[in-house]
């Protein structure tokens, strides 16, 4: 993939493209998308977006002349159609994702065509709704000798997952889990966490983070399939567990802060002050 920023607006907009876009376009709300990934929208001559997750208030950053696709009922190969013919025919073209586009996006299938046809693709990041849904619980995903590593996954459905991957193998880390794509399994997810988290561990479900229907669901591994349900929550939503949770409601001193900010930490940035020393 060809490196290096994109054409600045002014250019952008006046230039034909030689690569095609892939933009992420943030878990929601329209200015969550990156100041890149909008500039480039508004070049944009044709935009391929997924209507299935995408807000269409997105589009208010396009031209109100820009031709504009929902992929969400088209296969992959009239999505990569569609985008092809319009680069060849010396169109600006912005495939537009929901959240980021490095995980669970088929960005992969979209682009190994693209590239077996001769098209360069460059990909602009995005707020991913896993991010999102962190920022709407005010939660750090990672606290100093709570948890050091965070698990993206989601439970095996008609995709099915490695093996080695299954949810309770994962489980067995007792880190902070981040599920997409399982909110209608609920039941299952926590059946298999079972297998590793005790029953008292915190976890929490957001439901569309980030949009104005956003809804956000606190509970514990034995009572959250209750809540959830209750809640009428099915589907896009993430699902986070683990003791970080709980990170708000500890008491400063139960839990290490980072060395970052310790006065008595140096660092390439600052050097830390010993005790007795002013
Ligand atoms: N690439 C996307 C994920 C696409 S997979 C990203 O980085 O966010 C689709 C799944 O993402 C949904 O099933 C749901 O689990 C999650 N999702 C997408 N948007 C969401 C949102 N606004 N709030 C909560 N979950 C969301």
């Amino acid at each position: 993939m060809p490196a290096g920023p994109p054409p600045g607006p002014e250019a952008a907009l006046h230039a034909p493209w030689d690569r095609i876009y892939v933009v992420g376009a943030g878990p929601g709300a329209p200015d969550l998308i990156t100041v890149r990934g909008r500039d480039l929208l508004a070049a944009a001559d044709v935009v391929v977006y997924a209507g299935s997750l995408v807000s269409p208030d997105l589009l208010s950053w396009a031209r109100d002349d820009a031709e504009v696709f929902d992929s969400a009922g088209m296969d992959l190969p009239e999505i990569v159609r569609t985008m092809a013919d319009a680069f060849r025919a010396g169109r600006r073209v912005v495939r537009l994702q929901t959240g980021d586009t490095s995980l669970y996006s088929a960005l992969a299938e979209q682009v190994r065509p693209l590239a077996e046809a001769g098209i360069p693709v460059e990909v602009v990041p995005g707020v991913s709704s896993a991010m999102a849904a962190a920022a709407v619980l005010g939660c750090e995903l990672t606290l100093p000798e709570v948890a050091q590593s965070v698990i993206f996954t989601r439970m095996a459905g008609r995709t099915p997952v490695p093996e080695g991957e299954a949810l309770r193998d994962l489980a067995r880390h007792g880190t902070t889990l981040v599920l997409f794509l399982s909110a209608q399994m609920i039941h299952k997810v926590v059946e298999e966490l079972a297998a590793g988290y005790p029953p008292e561990t915190p976890v929490a479900v957001v439901y569309r983070a980030t949009w104005p229907d956003q809804k956000v669901v606190r509970g514990r591994l034995d009572d959250i399939v209750q809540k959830t349900r209750e809640a009428g929550i099915k589907m896009t939503a993430i699902i986070v567990v683990g003791p970080v949770l709980d990170q708000m409601a500890l008491a400063p001193e139960a839990f290490r802060h980072s060395k970052l900010y310790d006065p008595a930490f140096s660092h390439g940035f600052r050097r830390g002050v010993r005790a007795g020393e002013a």
